[in-house]
This record gives C-alpha cells, sequence and structure tokens, in this order.
C-alpha cells in the first residue's frame, strides 16, 4: 500500500493544464482565468453621490441650518450639467454625478422643503467637502490589474468583469470528462433484475459528481466484462473527451478485464492506497488523456473521486496547487470513530451538526460499508481517522464537507 498523497501527487505530476480559448462573460463562470484581466477606466468613471440628496458646497453648510435655492434635480444616468453656485443646492439622487461647483452631498434625512416651496431647502447639518462622493478610481485605477491568472471566475469576478468592460476572457476550458461503468452485471433499467444483477449507480453518481464541481459530464454507458468492448469505450471516451472516470474493475477479481485493456492500451500505474474506502485506484494515459481506474464499490467510487480524481480534474481545469481541494475543516468527534489498526486512513461517513457553541460536531451516521450508498448519502461529511487513531469522544478529527 501505498499513501494518498504519493498517489495523488502521481496524478498531479501527469495531469497538464487544459488550453486557454476566448469565452464570452456570460459562459465564464466557473473558469479559471489564464490572463490578467486590467481595467482600462477607472471605477467609478465620475465623481457620483452615494446618497439621495443636495449636491452643494460644504462651506455653505458651515453655519447650518441653512437655506439654500434648489437649481436643479439630477437623476442617476444624467449628465449632470446644473452648475451650483455659492448659496446653491440641486436635488440629486444615488449614482448621479455630482455637478459642477458643488464638492459635497447632504442626504435627504438632514434637510427639509421649505413650505410647499420647490426652490428652496433648508439643510440642517454642516458637513466636509467630499461627504457622500464616491471619488473617481475610488474602487478601481485606471490601467489597474483586477484580476490575476489562475483566479477563479466567481459571480462577483463576473461583475467585475462587465464593470471594466471585460466581456471576453482567455480562460481554462471546463474540463470534458466521459464516465463509464464496467462489468456483467449491471443494468440500467427500470424493470425487473435477473439474479445477479444490480443497477449501474457509479456512472449517474459519478456524473454527478462532475456536474457538480463544475466539469463537464459526458456518458460513456456501460462496458460488459469484455475486453473489446472495453476497448471500444475507453477509446470513444479518449477521442471525445480531456479526462475519462471508469469504475469497477481495478480490483483482483478474474474478470477484471479493465486492468488488462488499459494496461495493453494505456501507460498505466495501478495503486493499492492505505485508505477505507477506495484502496484499489489507477491512473495513467491513454491516447494522451488522462483516465481516472475507480473501485466499483459505489461509496468507494466517491471517496476516491473526492480525494484523486477532483484534484486532478482541477488541476487540469487550472487551479493552483493550493486550491485543488478537498478541504479539511476541523470538528470534534461526538462518539467512538476509533478503528482496529490496519496500516490505512479511515473515510468515516458522519453526521455532523454545529452545537450551541458553535462548534462542529460529528458522529457516524449508519453503515460504513463500501457498497452501503444509501448510508452514505445520509452522511454530511467523511472524517478522517489516521490508522489507529482512537478518535474517541471529545477528540478533535478533520472532516471533509460533503
Ligand atoms: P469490481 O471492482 O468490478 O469487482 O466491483 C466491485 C463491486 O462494485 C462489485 O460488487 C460490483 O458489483 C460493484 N460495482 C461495480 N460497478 C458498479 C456500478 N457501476 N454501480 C454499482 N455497483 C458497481
Ligand atoms: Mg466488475
Amino acid at each position: 500500500m501505498i499513501p494518498l498523497h504519493e498517489a495523488r501527487a502521481h496524478v498531479l505530476e501527469r495531469v497538464e493544464v487544459l488550453p486557454a480559448r476566448r469565452f464570452d462573460l456570460a459562459e465564464a463562470l466557473g473558469l479559471v482565468l489564464a490572463e490578467p484581466v486590467v481595467s482600462s477606466e477607472p471605477i467609478p468613471g465620475f465623481a457620483n453621490t452615494a446618497m439621495d440628496g443636495y449636491a452643494l458646497r460644504a462651506d455653505d453648510t458651515r453655519g447650518a441650518p441653512v437655506e439654500l435655492d434648489v437649481v436643479g434635480t439630477i437623476g442617476a444616468g444624467d449628465e449632470g450639467s446644473v452648475h451650483v453656485g455659492a448659496g446653491q443646492a440641486a436635488r440629486i439622487m444615488t449614482g448621479a454625478p455630482i455637478p459642477d461647483g458643488a464638492d459635497a452631498v447632504v442626504k435627504v434625512e438632514l434637510t427639509r422643503r421649505l413650505d410647499g416651496s420647490e426652490d428652496r431647502v433648508l439643510v440642517e447639518a454642516t458637513v466636509k467637502p467630499g461627504n457622500h462622493v464616491r471619488r473617481p478610481g475610488e474602487d478601481v485605477a485606471a490601467g489597474e490589474q483586477v484580476l490575476e491568472p489562475g483566479t477563479v471566475v466567481t459571480p462577483g469576478r463576473v461583475g467585475l468583469m462587465a464593470a471594466v468592460g471585460a466581456y471576453e476572457v482567455m480562460a481554462h476550458h471546463r474540463p470534458r470528462v466521459g464516465v463509464l461503468s464496467t462489468g456483467d452485471e449491471l443494468a440500467d433499467t427500470a424493470g425487473p433484475l435477473r439474479r445477479g444483477q444490480i443497477r449501474d449507480t457509479n456512472r449517474r453518481t459519478l456524473l454527478g459528481l462532475v456536474a457538480e464541481a463544475g466539469f463537464e459530464g459526458v456518458d460513456l454507458g456501460i462496458a460488459c466484462d469484455d475486453p473489446a468492448e472495453i476497448e471500444r469505450l475507453f477509446h470513444t471516451g479518449t477521442a471525445r473527451c480531456d479526462a475519462v472516470l471508469s469504475s469497477g474493475g481495478v480490483s483482483m477479481g478474474d474478470f477484471d478485464y479493465v486492468k488488462v485493456v488499459l494496461d495493453r492500451i494505456g501507460d498505466m500505474r495501478w495503486m493499492q492506497i492505505a485508505i477505507k474506502p477506495a484502496k484499489p485506484f489507477a491512473f495513467g494515459i491513454v491516447d494522451g488523456v488522462p483516465v481516472f481506474g475507480l473501485p466499483g464499490n459505489p461509496v468507494s467510487s466517491m471517496v476516491s473521486f473526492e480525494l484523486l480524481a477532483k484534484p486532478g480534474l482541477r488541476a487540469m481545469a487550472g487551479h493552483g496547487p493550493d486550491d485543488l481541494g478537498p478541504v479539511l475543516v476541523r470538528a470534534v468527534s461526538d462518539g467512538d470513530l476509533a478503528h482496529r489498526s490496519d496500516g490505512k486512513t479511515h473515510y468515516v461517513r458522519v453526521a455532523a451538526r454545529r452545537d450551541d457553541r458553535g462548534v462542529l460536531r460529528v458522529r457516524r451516521s449508519g453503515g460504513q460499508g463500501s457498497h452501503q450508498l444509501a448510508a452514505m448519502t445520509r452522511a454530511d461529511a467523511l472524517a478522517v481517522v489516521p490508522d489507529g487513531s482512537p478518535a474517541g469522544e471529545g477528540d478533535p478529527v478533520d472532516v471533509i464537507l460533503l
């Protein structure tokens, strides 16, 4: 058995970041930028008001309350061509340009219209120059780099790129990930199963995990335990996709032809990893495309995806080495998470809750068998319990939130 970090390092050494191309901003969410985004303009582009109120000269408010002449109204989107002189004010709405001559805004709550008069206002507060004025370039200076290469495009960053007029961005494309299942026992039908058959769950789960991770899933179907069929589906996958995930056929069974076929058509490494579940794992390159051979048991294939395939795929998508996951969160064990020493790190399915002091507490969520998918779906997290660690009641434990 090899430690998990060694298997992970092997994957990360061999995968390559996908090429970049130009994307419309509307398609960029979740992608990783390949080039910096630079603003050619200052943001804000012009001095404007942060409040609804009156634009005026701060000097005029010194003896407040003071009465001023209202010389116009400026809304957001107006050019604001009003001029404000001494003893004057302009009614102004949030976002509207500060008119010439004015240097401050008094919010409407600190003013009063003088009985019915449209053109006189009583200002009840003394303000300093710049009060409630958003200065040009206060958020972004002209020529400033607002996003660096390697940045993930989040909703806020989509907005920021729109703000600076970057409607096209250079980004690494989203990995297209083919998913195939292997096994003579697998059926994909709602109808009755014959004895010995089970329904294919891994392909659905893995396509879900792929989509949730922000990649594009490609359903490659089921290969029965037949070398020619397995080979055909892998080649279909490598022709259409940036990476292929298969499940099953990587352990020690007589009909595990995936191993035979992949060894013939690819450059594979077969690993036994010191973790439970998900001990068997294969990784290699077929037709120039990374192939992840995940174990067949449903819980194992999910755990293997989280710990090995997803970090590799994230690296391909352009995420930096510190941003590949999984993310560990500190929790406290609420019960006994101990296991017999077997040389493996156990990923224990746990239910998580916050106690009244805000501490995250975890306890076993039920069956821990690697075939028990229902129990897995009742878990909120995987507790990482190193070999032989007692992890008893009240002990700190790292968890991966699901
Ligand atoms: P294998 O590694 O192919 O021997 O599979 C190990 C276990 O996982 C067996 O019990 C298989 O029936 C089961 N298994 C393999 N592939 C799938 C799948 N796609 N969906 C559900 N169970 C599977
Ligand atoms: Mg099998």
